[in-house]
């Protein structure tokens, strides 16, 4: 969340969203002015939980967001065979947030790590190729360094960060002397002798954070090994939402009690001494409390 004035006006910004649909006229709000105390842009877990945290501090707030649905990464595709999911998988036992949103939602969490025991030995396709972990690490086009040959794609990053982190206690990552620390993964990833075609193929192809290795922290990879081991300290059983986990933000969705408007995809913010203004791509404005819809799609 940005705190753009005195004024509580306030923007979670998130990832980028995609375009609102072409054609679909969005059905201008007037919000009366002053009603408005905060408005966060993103309806993903950390926008639904800032919006319900300051509602619960007496804020009216109104959450926009672009896609047609609120979840962002956390994706379930109800429609599917099996409703599989397209981002947020598991949350263990020390997730504490995690947990107490889907206790506040209403929705069960179940016990899942069954599916990963049971899961068959993991494989993947690369230029057409199916590879096993045998035949990964024999083969003569596997762009790892020798000592990592046998470690299948997504494995590099998570090992070589558990190995190689200097911090000795993760939850003092902040001090000073932790900043030097503060390299890109890329970086990080080439000091481990890995090419640049091998840093594509273990990270850049799926990122898990950021975009590719140059906008992830290395170091922030080194807290989240620590906090991840803080998670398995508290318990092993692996959580997911009893029938699909977007169900959690569509429960979190429904305990708002301000306006939720999807497809109002956010261009720009000017945030002035007096003001704020957000610009949607659907031409409309909303500037500190106020709607002003200019109509402009043609
Ligand atoms: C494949 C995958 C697997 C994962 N597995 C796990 C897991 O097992 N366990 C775990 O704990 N975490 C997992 N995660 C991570 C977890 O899903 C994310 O950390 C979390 O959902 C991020 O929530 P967020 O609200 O910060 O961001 P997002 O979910 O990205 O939400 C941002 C929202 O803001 C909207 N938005 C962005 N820009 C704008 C704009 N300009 N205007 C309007 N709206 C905008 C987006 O449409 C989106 O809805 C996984 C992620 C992925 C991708």
């Amino acid at each position: 969340m940005m705190q753009l004035s005195r004024r509580s006006f306030a923007l979670g910004l998130g990832a980028a969203g995609i375009a609102v649909s072409a054609g679909a006229k969005p059905k201008p709000k007037v919000v009366a002015p002053a009603m408005l105390d905060t408005i966060v842009i993103g309806a993903g877990m950390s926008g639904l939980n800032t919006a319900l945290l300051l509602e619960a501090e007496g804020q009216k707030v109104a959450l926009l967001e672009g896609r047609s649905r609120v979840g962002g990464r956390v994706h379930t595709l109800f429609d599917q065979p099996g409703t599989p999911e397209m981002g947020f998988n598991t949350m263990g036992e020390g997730y504490g947030r995690g947990i107490d949103a889907a206790q506040r939602a209403g929705v069960e969490l179940i016990e899942v790590g069954a599916r990963f025991r049971k899961a068959p030995p993991q494989a993947f396709f690369l230029n057409g190729r199916n590879f096993t972990r045998e035949t990964w690490t024999a083969f003569e086009g596997n762009p790892l360094p020798a000592p990592l040959k046998a470690m299948m794609p997504w494995e590099v990053v998570p090992r070589l960060v558990a190995q190689h982190t200097p911090l000795a206690d993760w939850t003092q990552w902040h001090l000073p002397e932790s900043a030097v620390h503060d390299i890109s993964l890329h970086a990080f990833l080439k000091q481990h002798g890995l090419s640049d075609a091998a840093i594509r193929l273990v990270n850049d192809t799926a990122p898990a954070y950021g975009n590719s290795a140059w906008d992830v922290s290395a170091l922030m990879l080194q807290w989240n090994d620590g906090f991840v081991k803080g998670q398995i300290a508290a318990g092993t059983r692996q959580l997911a939402v009893k029938g699909g986990n977007a169900n959690l933000p569509i429960g979190m969705a429904k305990l708002l009690k301000g306006d939720l408007i999807t497809g109002k995809r956010v261009v720009g913010v000017d945030s002035g001494d007096a003001h704020a203004t957000v610009y949607c791509a659907d031409g409309s404005t909303m500037q500190r409390a106020v709607w002003f819809v200019r109509c402009r799609w043609a």
